[in-house]
């Protein structure tokens, strides 16, 4: 069982199949997201997508708004 943690909020998220979840094209961004500066685990075959997991709907919702903001590396999660 592994964790990602939440972009948005900042909470650890169990990575399972009923998790929220958002596949993002994160090269079509315009920040430049770099590996290991956040929390999204690799998609294996599907390059320059990412796979991003939420503690809940609101964060998720948050997050597809303004995925950029969230990936900032001046980012930081204030919310529980
Ligand atoms: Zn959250």
């Amino acid at each position: 069982m592994s964790a990602a943690i939440d972009p948005v909020c900042g909470m650890e998220v169990q990575v399972a199949p009923e998790a929220l979840t958002l596949l993002l094209d994160v090269a079509s961004l315009p920040v430049a997201t770099q590996a290991g500066r956040h929390s999204g685990a690799a998609e294996p075959g599907a390059a320059g997508s990412e796979r991003f997991y939420f503690c809940g709907r609101g964060c998720l919702l948050d997050f597809q708004d303004e995925p950029d903001r969230f990936l900032d590396a001046g980012f930081q999660p204030s919310g529980m």
